[in-house]
């Protein structure tokens, strides 16, 4: 029986209520024959040429994540380490992932740059760990996956018929000899020394290729690759903290998972030019800035601190954002005002 990956990566503190969902989760999960459990430190603070990414590699199937971060956060995050495939749909969803907006007709006409990605078939779930206390929740889920994923009747359906293989079998009545929590198999276990690291994830779904942000950060963190597609090139350039490049990319495509403000760590929000208002709402609540200003604001104190000088608007802001600024206000903007003035 050819099992499924199942990965959870522990949250970045030491918060013991998160600790315990994920002990609970790992012991239903490891002794569950049909899955292969992975404990993992928090798969966004792994190294790229890490022992942690090299074992996730190491599997070319069907996989469930479960992270503390955002579905789609996670999905891309894994994209850029290398361990790509088809984005399956977990219906344990949390915060705005259920509420997915479907493009309009005249997005749907822009190309992103995943049509041009050479995905893998096979599957990748991500379930956030926030979408429910109960861990049994999630163990459900886990197991409606496997049977997703086994539907084309091939071990799943030998299994039920009575036709397991003796490793299947072997496993299936000594699990504490194989996965058993606290003994995940040492194979399985990903042990790297990490510390906290802060990057942008693109999300190519959302991607259109258009170089704002490579004009825009001015710390070297974009790059292109050989086909001039845009890429996260030295992720450690980024300034700790600051979201900047997030708030003006167009196709709120640039993703920071740790950051406290849901449109930036991933959360669904519209595709359309609706995005930086929802980042001017989210963004700055306290303030009347919108998006462009807060981004040229915490650009130039990232500046200063590396002793640098401020440049505020002069530089990589993007044109169709400076037109919108002049722009005359609409309903919508009119509406977000009115949003924004209410103490919320
Ligand atoms: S600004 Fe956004 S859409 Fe444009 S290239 Fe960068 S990530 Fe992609
Ligand atoms: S947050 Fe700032 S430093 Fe980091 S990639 Fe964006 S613009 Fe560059």
């Amino acid at each position: 029986m050819k099992s499924i990956a199942v990965i959870i990566s522990k949250g970045p503190s030491n918060n013991p209520v998160k600790r315990k969902i994920e002990a609970d989760v790992a012991v239903w999960v490891a002794a569950d024959p049909r899955f292969e459990l992975v404990v993992a430190p928090n798969l966004y603070d792994l190294k790229a040429e890490g022992e942690g990414v090299s074992k996730l590699k190491a599997f070319d199937g069907d996989m469930i994540i479960l992270t503390w971060m955002y579905s789609r956060a996670a999905h891309w995050m894994l994209n850029r380490a290398g361990i790509a495939g088809q984005e399956g749909q977990s219906l344990l969803t949390y915060g705005d992932d259920e509420d997915q907006e479907e493009p309009n007709s005249e997005e749907d006409e822009k190309p992103r740059v995943i049509d041009e990605l050479a995905l893998p078939q096979r599957r990748i779930y991500c379930i956030d760990l926030r979408a429910s206390q109960n861990p049994e929740e999630f163990l459900k889920e886990v197991q409606r996956i496997g049977e997703e994923c086994h539907a084309d009747g091939s071990d799943l359906v030998s299994w039920l018929a009575g036709k397991p293989t003796q490793e299947s079998m072997k496993r299936f009545l000594n699990p504490e000899n194989d996965t058993a929590v606290g003994a995940v198999a040492p194979a399985n276990q990903i042990t790297e020394d990490t510390s906290r690291r802060w990057y942008p994830v693109i999300d190519f779904s959302r991607c259109t290729n258009c170089m704002e942000c490579i004009d825009f950060c001015l710390f070297g963190v974009y790059g292109v690759n050989g086909q001039e597609t845009i890429l996260v090139e030295q992720p450690d350039n980024c300034r700790k903290g600051c979201p900047a490049c997030s708030r003006v990319c167009p196709e709120n495509a640039i993703i920071f998972p740790q950051h406290k403000t849901p449109a930036i760590a991933g959360a669904a929000v519209a595709v359309d030019g609706l995005k930086i208002d929802l980042s001017r709402l989210f963004g700055a609540p306290d303030s009347k800035e919108d998006a462009v200003d807060v981004a040229a604001r915490e650009r130039d104190e990232q500046l200063l601190l590396a002793g640098r000088e401020a440049v505020g608007k002069s530089q990589g802001i993007p044109k169709r954002q400076e037109d919108k600024d002049l722009a005359p206000k609409d309903a919508l903007d009119d509406l977000l005002d009115e949003l924004d003035d209410l103490d919320l």
